[in-house]
């Protein structure tokens, strides 16, 4: 379970350009939803989903995971509950392009020390339809095989949440609706899905949708 009390997050917070991307933000997710962000560009949603998946600190509040707090935790605490329970995909797919698909995918196996890397590999990639692309540089993949490749390696691992941040927004329609259908098939084997869309007819679909104007959920 996710629990955000009264987040607020500065940027730059002793600078004269300072700004307040998120303001008092208090939201709870139940473990198994499917919740969808939306708001304008420069709204926060990135910014939340960030301090979810704890790549990002926040100024005040308290950001309770499974019921503990996160705030105060060293850095290298976060780094294995981030590594153990989270799956990000991040908006630009964020791989590494001269590294093959596997290579990537096996590459949230190594902090955690799994045994089998390449097996879990395999199987997670199989499961997303591009196993035959296994050997393939990410430099030679299509928008929707890269998105693929994104989503198998926030898995691989097994996380019980998986963050997506405008996963289709750089896809065209058929292949986003592919893409979308590959989350709700995760949460409907358990996982938590968090997904920043602004795609309202994908967020029709989602459980619930958390909407943020400014900084403020509305
Ligand atoms: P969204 O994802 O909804 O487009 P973001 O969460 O990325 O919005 O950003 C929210 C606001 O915070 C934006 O106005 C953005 O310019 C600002 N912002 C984001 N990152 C930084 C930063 N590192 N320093 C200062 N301002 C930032
Ligand atoms: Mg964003």
């Amino acid at each position: 379970m996710i629990e955000l009390r009264n987040i607020t997050k500065v940027y730059n917070p002793k600078k004269r350009n300072q700004f307040t991307a998120l303001s008092e933000v208090s939201v709870t997710i139940e473990d198994g939803e499917f919740v969808a962000i939306v708001g304008e560009s420069g709204s926060g949603k990135s910014t939340l989903l960030h301090i979810i998946g704890l790549l990002d600190s926040f100024t005040s509040g308290e950001y309770l995971l499974n019921g503990q707090s996160t705030v105060g935790e060293k850095e290298s605490a976060l780094a294995r509950l981030r590594a153990s329970k989270i799956g990000f995909v991040k908006q630009d797919f964020a791989l590494i392009e001269n590294y093959t698909v596997l290579d990537n995918v096996m590459l949230p196996l190594y902090p955690i020390k799994a045994s089998d890397k390449r097996k879990k590999a395999l199987n997670v990639i199989e499961r997303l339809g591009i196993k035959s692309l296994a050997d393939k540089d990410v430099s030679q993949l299509s928008g929707g095989e890269k998105q693929r490749v994104a989503i198998s390696r926030a898995i691989v691992a097994q996380p019980e949440i998986i963050l997506a941040d405008e996963p289709t927004g750089s896809l065209d329609s058929k292949t986003g609706d592919e893409i979308f259908e590959i989350f709700r098939e995760l949460n409907s084997s358990g996982i938590t899905v968090i997904m920043v869309t602004h795609d309202n007819r994908l967020a029709d679909q989602c459980g619930r949708q958390i909407a943020i104007k400014d900084g403020r959920l509305i």
